[in-house]
């Protein structure tokens, strides 16, 4: 028989398939399922009108059948199925939308280059059975004709096409299953347990029943009798025809049909959780853009990996079949602690991450459903508040890094989710804040620090906790730069006591601190002189009740800041240093003993002494001190 070529582009696309060292070879199942589904389908549309069919719903199925001494798997449908036309025309070229789009993403990125992580993001149909399969033979016949056909095709060498015998409408595709190699084990998909374990993976939602020979073991009396009388029993094995997809998936059906416990039970046994989810979400939209989602917010971290690492947990189908596991381009790197399934009917099966990306429908439902999501948690946020500190326990920090990712621009909508702790001794979000705010209070006070216990025993909290206002606690460098991208809360501007100025003080206060500036003036630079490069600037300060210095910074660079760069990837970054400034509280002994050892002409005492108080202000600040042996040197010399 004549052996007929395949198309030149075909043949590139099958070389890759065949010589494919793609890892994900186990997606021909779903694909050649697919393929089976669709054809059923279309016999389905065509019995709405052809009474000739004679087949009704009940009776359309897809077979799988394991030969494992021919190593052939076939999967067999009764859809439309295919004349000698069909089967040239769509299995012999490149032409249909997966495999087409496949082809012109593959050129795009330069197959040479033989990055073949793509393929599992494409519907790349038919052509994957050759990844597994050394040769694949399908045996087919169209509704309405007589005979049937039998393409066969070893490959990219070409197919053959011949007229064969088949009793029943539809198509069977015979897969010969590749030896294995000395790395690669196809065998595997010669067992049943396996093929069973693809289908619950990736096509457990078709439509259509997937029907398998399924080994069941059962205790069966052997005819004879025990001593006893009693009868003897044996363990036997039984092949039984089961299907093995669950057909409609729990997302699909309705809510009086479904509870949201039973969704909280799919959600625990899916994703492996111990924990009920702190949010279920369930959207059934009709409109402009049709889908289903059932999502879940967990309530506890239950993977080692954290914000930039995390792979988004949203599933996508289209009409019940998986078309991305882990979709990224649904909702923001924010919400990927949300676990869950879309599912669209207006999205391609045979769609590709890239097209993924700029498709329209799929930026409407993401948009969607985060804001669904959003709502659901602010729900959670007002009616069961130590449940939504537990969800923030555990993903505040991806809401965090969403505020300040891609310079801010997704700060309004997350700023509501946020909570602080607060010196009220509970955590709080910034609305709550300001609506407590006295008419009095200007500012939305907060002190940083690396840890809340470090940030409220800053020195600085005293003189704005003494007037009786809040004030936000910030553990760690993203709660600094979390405020620095939110810059206000309606309308009221955040004052950090450790550098900025409180604004307490009237006209005259400033003016009579000023005056005292000026009188000290030596005093401060000599103050300066003797601390050298550790500190740009001595000053008295107006924060300060019982302790005598504090460590300030200036210019917008904070110490929370440095620390965090200096874990930076860059020398650059890592070298970058905040501009530190040592305030003194006039009014406290320890200073006034400085100034005594300074105009009784005792500079060396005085030079001592002033160390001493700037290492004081820096531990209190949480920094590091440089020279940790000199300061218990310097200490000890005042016993
Ligand atoms: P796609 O499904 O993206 O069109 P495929 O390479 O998977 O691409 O399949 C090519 C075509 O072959 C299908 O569009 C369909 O027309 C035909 N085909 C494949 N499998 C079957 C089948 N089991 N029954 C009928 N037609 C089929």
């Amino acid at each position: 028989m004549a052996k007929k070529q395949f198309k030149a582009e075909s043949k590139r696309l099958l070389d890759l398939m065949i010589n494919s060292i793609y890892t994900n070879k186990e997606i021909f199942l779903r694909e050649i399922i697919s393929n089976a589904s669709d054809a059923i389908d279309k016999l389905c549309y065509l019995s709405l009108t052809d009474s000739n069919v004679g087949l009704s719903r009940g009776d359309y199925k897809i077979e799988i059948i394991i030969d494992k001494d021919q190593r052939t798997i076939t999967v067999r449908d009764n859809g439309i199925g295919m004349d000698a036309n069909d089967c040239e025309n769509n299995l012999g070229v490149i032409a249909k939308s997966g495999s087409y789009k496949f082809k012109n993403e593959m050129n795009a990125a330069q197959a040479e280059s033989e990055d073949l992580s793509i393929i599992g993001q494409f519907g790349v149909g038919f052509y994957s059975a050759f990844m597994v399969a050394d040769k694949v033979t399908v045996l087919s016949r169209k509704y309405g004709e007589e005979a049937g056909v039998m393409w066969e095709s070893k490959g990219a060498d070409g197919y053959t096409l011949s007229e064969a015998e088949k009793a029943s409408v539809g198509t069977d595709v015979i897969m010969h299953i590749k030896d294995d190699g000395e790395e690669e084990m196809y065998s595997e998909f010669l067992q049943s347990w396996r093929l069973q374990e693809l289908v619950k993976k990736y096509s457990d939602y078709v439509r259509w029943p997937i029907i398998m020979d399924v080994e069941r073991y059962e205790h069966v009396k052997t005819g004879e009798t025990n001593e006893d009388g009693s009868p003897k029993f044996e363990f036997k094995t039984f092949n039984e025809k089961q299907t093995i997809n669950s057909m409609i998936p729990i997302w699909q059906r309705s809510k009086s049909e479904v509870s949201d416990d039973d969704c909280i039970e799919f959600y625990k046994e899916k994703y492996h959780d111990d924990k009920d989810p702190s949010a279920l979400v369930r959207i059934n939209a009709e409109g402009a853009v049709s889908y289903k989602a059932m999502l879940f917010v967990p309530s506890q971290q239950n993977e080692m990996v954290f914000y930039a690492d995390r792979k988004p947990g949203i599933t996508l189908y289209s009409n019940g079949v998986m078309i991305m596991e882990s979709c990224e381009d649904l909702v923001h790197q924010y919400f990927s602690f949300v676990k869950g399934v879309v599912d669209s009917p207006d999205l391609s099966l045979n769609i590709s991450r890239e097209i993924l990306q700029h498709d329209r429908q799929l930026k409407i439902i993401g948009s969607n459903i985060e804001k669904r999501i959003k709502s659901e948690l602010e729900k959670l946020m007002r009616n069961d508040r130590p449940k939504y500190e537990e969800f923030f326990k555990h993903f505040g920090m991806d809401l965090k890094c969403g505020v300040c990712d891609e310079y801010g621009m997704h700060k309004d909508f997350l700023r509501d989710l946020l909570l602080f702790y607060s010196s009220e001794d509970k955590q709080i979000s910034l609305k709550e804040y300001v609506e407590n705010m006295p008419e009095s209070q200007k500012a939305i006070y907060y002190a940083s620090s690396d840890s809340i216990k470090h940030a409220i025993a800053l020195p600085q909290c005293e003189e704005v906790r003494k007037r009786g206002y809040e004030m936000l606690y910030l553990g760690g460098p993203i709660d600094e730069m979390v405020l620095a991208s939110l810059m206000e809360q309606d309308g009221k501007s955040f004052c950090n006591v450790v550098t900025d100025d409180l604004g307490f003080d009237t006209d005259e206060e400033k003016k009579a601190a000023e005056e005292l500036e000026k009188e000290n003036k030596d005093f401060l630079g000599f103050v300066k002189d003797a601390l050298g490069e550790a500190v740009a600037d001595v000053r008295l300060s107006r924060k300060l009740a019982s302790l005598p210095c504090c460590l300030t910074t200036e210019g917008g660079l904070t110490l929370e800041m440095e620390k965090y760069f200096r874990n930076g990837p860059s020398e650059e970054m890592r070298s970058i240093r905040a501009t530190r400034i040592l305030e003194l509280n006039g009014e406290h002994s320890a200073v006034a003993a400085v100034k005594n050892a300074w105009e009784s002409g005792d500079s060396h005492k005085a030079k001592e002494l002033s160390c001493i108080l700037a290492r004081l202000a820096e531990l209190m600040a949480g920094a590091e001190i440089e020279d940790p042996t000199e300061f218990a040197r310097l200490v000890s010399g005042l016993f």
